[in-house]
């Protein structure tokens, strides 16, 4: 027991006995147990009085001395009260420090809270995107910053790569913008100035899409006059095979300028603009078409699952159907099979090419859709491939809103796998497979 408890028990315990003693001497010990009990009541509600007193004036005076219980209360109060003051001034110090480390950072940060409300954001957010700190908080960031690939990302489940977005505070700027989860419910919106580097990349977009474009007349030139070559009857056999591989390596630097220039035009035409409804099971029929004289080419069998069109630009699918079956008729020998199929789903849909061929090893596939990466540089050359197909499928999923996912096994087969959105499908009816498949 403390001992300001032990003595006031033995101070009341004292008082209630000389009551109790005199009361007995004058022969009412009753009387004077009560007396010395409403003496100790009273005694304790002074200091009950004195104490709420206190609390309201804050003149502890009277408990700062002595050892009793109520000064014991009041210097336990006014220990946690320091602390509370050390706490808070520690508190407000570091947040002092967070904010001074924050502002200095080159990029924007905004706190956001669940519904994307801006609960905090620091000063480089301020000029890169215009927020204002007091007058913007609690709205949603995607009121302030209008813009759609922005809005996905915030609504998104789970961690997106970043967008770039036109600077909302300043013309011509760019912005890359990051979404980290954090803390409850809460996100951390990173913002980066990127105009150099969007800047460099229109640069050298330009600069290969007008290369190309200035190489291309003078190969035609040089095209046409080589095919005259190849035709004249009087042309010297010596000159024969010279002749017949200076036109393959003129038919290849054409295709390599036409896929440059089509990679080009991905790369910078807008999201916007007309847009068909695709009826992908005939798209499919239409492409296995250019194989169907083909005695070296696999057999192309098609699984059309779904009557479900696709929203899209036509020449764009088509040239994604086109470059992922020549892959597969080029990496499947004579006796394989080449599988194209499309199926539809509440999630989605799916268009998928499969084949039996070569494959490709692990380590080659994170890469294969580099611009100029082949498997293997040597067999790519004399097959024809440039190593652009895979890289303009990519370009045309991202613009479709869809996603490669690319599966294969050395020596068993390949699997392509282009997924669609819902929001890209226009429904269509399931029709059972078997009644889809045709053979080619
Ligand atoms: P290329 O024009 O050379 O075919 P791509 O970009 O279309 O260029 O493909 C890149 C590389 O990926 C190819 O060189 C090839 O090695 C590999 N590849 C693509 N598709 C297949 C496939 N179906 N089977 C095996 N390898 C493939």
């Amino acid at each position: 027991m403390p001992e300001s408890s032990r003595k006031l028990l033995s101070g009341l315990a004292l008082l209630l006995g000389a009551g109790l003693g005199i009361g007995w001497l004058y022969s009412q010990p009753l009387t004077g147990l009560l007396v010395a009990a409403l003496a100790a009541l009273a005694w304790q509600v002074r200091w009950l009085v004195g104490f709420d007193r206190a609390l309201h004036t804050r003149d502890f005076r009277l408990f700062q001395h002595g050892d009793g219980i109520w000064q014991r209360i009041y210097s336990r109060l006014a220990f946690e009260r320091d602390r509370a003051r050390r706490h808070k001034r520690e508190y407000r110090r570091l947040l002092k420090e967070f904010r001074k480390s924050t502002d200095a950072m080159p990029d924007g940060a905004v706190i956001l809270n669940e519904d994307n409300e801006i609960v905090a954001c620091n000063r480089a957010a301020t000029v890169l995107a215009g927020l204002k700190r007091k007058k913007d908080r609690g709205q949603r960031v995607d009121n302030i910053i209008r813009d759609p690939t922005l809005a996905r990302l915030l609504h998104a489940e789970g961690e997106l790569p970043g967008v770039d977005i036109p600077s909302p505070a300043e013309d011509g700027h760019w912005l890359n913008c990051r979404v980290v989860p954090f803390g409850a419910g809460q996100k951390l919106l990173l913002l980066r100035d990127v105009t150099e580097r969007i800047a460099l990349n229109r640069m050298r977009r330009d600069f290969v899409a007008n290369a190309s474009h200035e190489l291309r007349s003078p190969l035609t030139v040089i095209s046409g006059y080589l095919d005259s070559i190849a035709d004249d009857p009087d042309l010297a056999p010596e000159l024969g095979k010279p002749v017949a591989e200076m036109q393959a390596q003129a038919r290849r630097m054409t295709t390599i300028i036409g896929e440059l220039l089509e990679l080009s035009r991905l790369e910078s035409a807008g999201r916007r603009g007309e847009e068909d409804v695709i009826d992908i099971a005939a798209l499919l029929a239409e492409c296995r078409k250019a194989y169907a004289r083909d005695d070296e080419a696999p057999g192309i069998t098609i699984e059309a699952g779904s009557t479900a069109k696709l929203r899209g630009r036509r020449d764009e699918i088509d040239s994604l159907v086109r470059n992922l079956l020549s892959n597969a008729v080029r990496h499947t020998p004579a006796d394989g099979v080449v599988t194209l199929s499309w199926q539809a789903g509440p999630d989605g849909a799916e268009l998928v090419v499969r084949d039996t061929g070569e494959g490709i090893a692990a380590e080659h596939i994170p890469r294969l859709t580099e611009r100029f990466f082949r498997v293997d540089r040597g067999r790519a050359r004399e097959d024809g491939g440039v190593g652009l197909g895979l890289a303009i499928v990519k370009h045309v999923l991202s613009r479709h809103d869809g996603e490669l996912d690319v599966t294969s096994t050395v020596g068993e087969g390949s699997e392509f796998r282009c997924r669609f959105p819902a929001s890209r499908v226009e429904a269509g009816r399931p029709i059972p497979l078997a009644s889809g498949a045709e053979g080619a």
